[in-house]
């Protein structure tokens, strides 16, 4: 993997740019690199980006109207997540907030941080940058608690552990823990990147465990460039930005109010749509892996379904290269993913599985189908309808 890669970037393509009219016959199986917007956080976002463009920080009228709507934005947001306003930092994305999280405390404090090795490396890169300690993961792609209680103690200022996981989507014990690092490192802060995390699991449920939480807009039907930490009140860190002290001396820098109103309105109806869509997707994802299955031989569920999350399909392939089906599938218009996005165009396994322990001729053989609110039963017909023939032709079988 080279530098800069990150889930959504670095993927070397060849490819020829895909209009308009083509993007609306897509089959989009790759929700937990990106989501398409929701229309109604597209219609929230026009007025901030036309007539009502003031500067939130502003002292007029104009201004303080503006103002109001990222006040808004905020209480929504925080609902959302279960804490309180003044608890919500925007932020310019996911890898923004938990390099705020992680940064920030080894900057306030000093200290050592700790990671799993299957984070993303928005958390796993600002870890080892610092110095710190990754512990292993077990074979369903959770920490390893035995593991993470071995790496813990005084010197640690830092803890991150992901609430859900973007390549494989398994849901990490967040209270399991949070009892480890209150009990074995009583002077960390616990940050969980719950990017993944909006669209499948009640929030609420998850911050009364941690300190911090970061959060991406992109990932449940918001833009891109905008994000959040939540911070527990009376939590202190260095900020990673020096300027005009937004954000309660936060995160300096004028506020993409656009972006903030859209993704409140954005993580609003996720949450609204949150248990039907579960039931929904989860569905969907049945069928989908179920046919799978039982169409190919020699494939695995990376993850049993009770370890993850409803909209996370994620197969181990043997007998191929993930390359060479991504490349059957997207000659079809079929968007899906070897792991992460950022996998793509490498041919090592990615460390996820590597730290699950996965085969090699399995993970080399890794798919990753994510489904989201846009995805319909008619997009699981087609996935099916391609991807076992394209399969069958890779390994050259008739079966
Ligand atoms: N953390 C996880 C688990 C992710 O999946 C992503 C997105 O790829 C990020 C962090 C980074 O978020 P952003 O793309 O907003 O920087």
């Amino acid at each position: 993997m080279g530098p800069g890669e990150g889930d959504g970037e670095g993927a070397t393509c060849t490819c020829t740019l895909i209009t308009v009219n083509e993007a609306a016959t897509l089959t989009y199986l790759d929700h937990a690199a990106t989501t398409p917007m929701r229309a109604e956080a597209v219609e929230a976002m026009l007025p901030f980006l036309t007539e009502r463009f003031a500067n939130p920080s502003g002292s007029h009228r104009f201004a303080r109207s503006v103002r109001q709507a990222v006040d808004e934005a905020r209480d929504v947001v925080a609902d959302v997540i279960g804490c309180q306003p003044g608890e919500v930092v925007f932020t310019g994305c996911g890898t923004e907030a938990d390099n705020a999280a992680i940064v920030g405390a080894q900057g306030r404090y000093g200290g050592l941080g700790v990671c799993v090795a299957t984070e993303h490396h928005a958390v796993l890169h600002a870890i080892e940058h610092g110095g710190g300690r990754v512990v292993g993961a077990d074979s369903l792609g959770r920490v390893d608690l035995d593991a993470l209680i071995a790496a813990l103690d005084d010197q640690v200022s830092i803890v991150s552990v992901m609430t859900v996981n973007n390549e494989v989507g398994s849901i990490n014990p967040m209270a399991d823990v949070s009892a480890a690092v209150r009990q074995h490192a009583p002077r960390a802060l616990l940050h969980t990147d719950a990017v993944q995390a909006p669209s499948w699991l009640d929030l609420r449920e998850v911050f009364p465990h941690v300190d911090l939480l970061a959060l991406s807009a992109h990932k449940f039907g918001g833009p891109k460039g905008v994000g959040v930490l939540a911070l527990r009140q009376g939590t202190v860190l260095a900020p990673l930005l020096q300027g005009g002290g937004q954000e309660r001396d936060r995160r300096s820098g004028t506020h993409n109010v656009a972006g903030i109103v859209a993704m409140a309105e954005a993580l609003r109806l996720t949450d609204l749509e949150r248990s039907t869509e579960v039931e929904r997707l989860g569905a969907l994802r049945d069928r989908l892996v179920d046919t799978l299955l039982a169409e190919l031989p020699d494939v695995i569920e990376t993850v049993p379904r009770d370890a993850k999350v409803a909209g996370s399909a994620h197969i181990c392939i043997a007998g191929i290269e993930s390359e060479a089906l991504l490349y059957l599938l997207d000659e079809e218009s079929i968007c899906a993913s070897a792991a992460s996005a950022c996998a793509s165009g490498a041919m090592e396994p990615s460390h996820v599985l590597a730290a699950m322990g996965v085969e090699r001729r399995y993970s080399l053989g890794a798919l990753r189908l994510s489904l989201g609110h846009t995805t319909t039963s008619a997009d699981i017909d087609r996935v099916i309808s391609v991807l076992v023939p394209a399969v069958r032709r890779l390994r050259g079988t008739t079966k």
